[in-house]
């Protein structure tokens, strides 16, 4: 392990792009805390200097336990990066409301709990970076997305207003806004025609060779600049993605 690398927690490491983040982390030594529900998928990286630890990140107690596990082992969290998330797409005419809900606790409820559990830490400390995992739908609307969007433009919300809050302290609140890129995510719809109708999209246009890895690679591009240097918001979407 490098001495010099500092605690990064990633949450929603066990696929797309929280994996490849953690892979790309883990090349250069630093500790890793990886959450999320599926531990097995995390503990067969067979990452070092990494702790894996089954947890919902819309359970605030289950996910403070844990990031204080890692760091009375590595030391306090330099960086967070608020991953996990999930994507119900869906007509809000007709969708269940318990996939509204679903994706509001972990989507926004489980950004703000990743937050509150390392910020006092970080401003004590003068130090630190969170990075929270928006979506291009953040910031735009796009169709069968309202209450993924509702959840997205909220992580843009509280990003923005803590990133003000924090940056007397000189802690750094990013928040990264990523196109349409092939991962597990959109597996998770319900409805069926909806999926075939986003990857038709995706096909037409061509916005099919941005990967997770790009994504990890731009996350720890912003990362290592110095703490001086803020990239507030980095909207990052395959060339050929159109909207
Ligand atoms: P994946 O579905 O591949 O990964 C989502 C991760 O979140 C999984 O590791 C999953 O793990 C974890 N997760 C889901 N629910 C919970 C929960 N309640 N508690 C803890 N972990 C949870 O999708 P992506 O990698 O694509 O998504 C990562 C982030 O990027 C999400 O926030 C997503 O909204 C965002 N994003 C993705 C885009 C894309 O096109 N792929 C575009 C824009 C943003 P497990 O199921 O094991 O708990």
């Amino acid at each position: 392990m490098n001495t010099n690398n500092k605690l990064i927690v990633i949450t929603g490491a066990s696929s797309g792009f929280g994996l490849e983040i953690a892979k790309e982390f883990a090349k250069d030594g630093y500790p890793l805390l990886l959450l999320a529900r599926r531990v097995e998928k995390m503990e067969a990286l067979q990452l070092p200097h990494t702790i894996c630890r089954k947890v919902d990140v819309s359970d605030k107690q289950e996910f403070e336990a844990a990031v204080r596990e890692a760091e009375a082992e590595y030391g306090k969290t330099e960086l967070i990066v608020n991953n996990a998330g999930v994507m119900l797409l869906g007509d809000i005419a007709t969708q269940d409301a318990q996939e509204w809900k679903t994706m509001l606790d972990v989507n926004v409820m489980g950004v703000m709990n990743g937050m509150q559990i390392v910020m006092n830490d970080m401003k004590e400390r003068q130090s630190g970076t969170i990075i929270n995992v928006s979506s291009i739908a953040g910031v735009q609307p796009f169709g069968n997305h309202a209450a993924y969007c509702a959840s997205k433009f909220g992580v843009t919300g509280l990003t923005r207003v803590a990133r003000g809050e924090m940056s007397p302290y000189n802690v750094r609140v990013l928040s990264i806004m990523p196109g349409a890129v092939s991962t597990e995510l959109l597996g998770h719809t319900s409805d069926q025609a909806i999926i075939d109708g986003y990857n038709d999209w995706k096909e037409s246009v061509g916005a099919v060779n941005i990967t997770a890895s790009d994504v990890a690679k731009t996350i720890k591009y912003a990362y290592e600049l110095p703490q001086s240097v803020s990239l507030r918001e980095i909207i990052i979407t395959d060339t050929k993605q159109d909207a």
